[in-house]
């Protein structure tokens, strides 16, 4: 893993196309992802973004933009007027191309200066996405974050298979992301799982039964309009979706999607989204 240093003009980017329902911004500290050549990484949409890949292989570089912290001081007064004039009010995904708690957030503290930053200018919206157990590391400062404004933890938990044969294995286990859902919402932080993307289920019943006690929603989202592609074409060029046909014949389609839905809805009325409305927070009726 090839890991540098570079700083950033403004870490605050104006959301376009899907993300726009979303929130007004999004924030990377880091350009590359550690995980990538871990399982998450075989589905990532992001492996795909070659303006921030730059030729290179998903998951060999990691870009630490370690002014994150002073770049977001300097510009979110200008970009949180921006916002609320014209999207309504200012929220930040945190984050959208890369893992905001990487292994080497520990060494290289660019997300936790940043949450900092945010303490001392907070948005009026938070959605953190992770598929790492290391955001408990940050618990403290979620907590604090949490009272200063809306604060959402975002688990990514997409199967309840510890591994999938022939695929890498996934950076932080099944049950330690469970352990964190768990954790950050017996602090008091509204925390939702995740199930993106969606890959075949072991145990339907125990794996939505496990999510109802450890999280406040649940958001289901499959490959097919859920990888930046109109059909799941991204998706389709990777090992993924035949891995996922020879665990369970169907779960490459739409209809395995609705099936878990309808299931998820049992366990949880009213706190299951799909797609982008859900990671938007917006959910099926009871
Ligand atoms: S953690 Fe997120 S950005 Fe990183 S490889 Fe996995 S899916 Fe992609």
């Amino acid at each position: 893993m090839k890991v540098k240093s570079a700083l950033i003009g403004n870490i605050l980017t104006r959301t376009t196309g899907y993300l726009e329902t979303v929130s007004s911004h999004s924030a990377q500290p880091y350009r590359g992802c550690s995980l990538g050549r871990s399982l998450c990484g075989v589905g990532c949409y992001v492996r795909h973004n070659h303006y921030l890949t730059r030729g290179q292989e998903w998951g060999t570089f990691l870009e630490a933009r370690e002014n994150a912290g002073e770049s977001y001081l300097e510009n979110c007064r200008a970009e949180s007027r921006w916002a609320r004039k014209h999207r309504g009010s200012f929220s930040i995904f945190l984050s959208s191309s890369t893992e905001p708690f990487v292994p080497q957030e520990s060494r290289c503290g660019v997300t936790r200066a940043l949450l900092s930053a945010m303490a001392e200018a907070p948005p009026d919206a938070l959605i953190i996405q992770t598929h790492s157990h290391l955001v408990l590391d940050h618990l403290c400062q979620l907590q604090a974050l949490g009272e200063r404004c809306v604060l959402r933890v975002q688990v990514s938990i997409e199967t309840d298979r510890e591994e999938l044969p022939g695929l890498p294995a996934f950076f932080s286990s099944i049950d330690s992301r469970f352990d964190a859902a768990r954790r950050l919402r017996e602090a008091g932080i509204e925390t939702v799982v995740t199930v993106s993307p969606l890959l075949p289920i072991r145990d339907e019943e125990v794996f939505f039964e496990r999510i109802a006690e450890c999280a406040d929603a649940v958001v289901l989202d499959h490959f097919i309009g859920g990888d930046g592609s109109p059909s799941g074409s991204r998706t389709r060029r990777t090992p993924l979706p035949a891995k996922m046909e020879s665990l369970h014949p169907g779960s490459t389609e739409l209809s395995y999607r609705d099936r878990m839905v309808e299931l998820a809805r049992r366990r949880l009325p009213g706190r299951v989204g799909v797609g982008i409305d859900g990671f938007a927070g917006r959910y099926l009726p009871d």
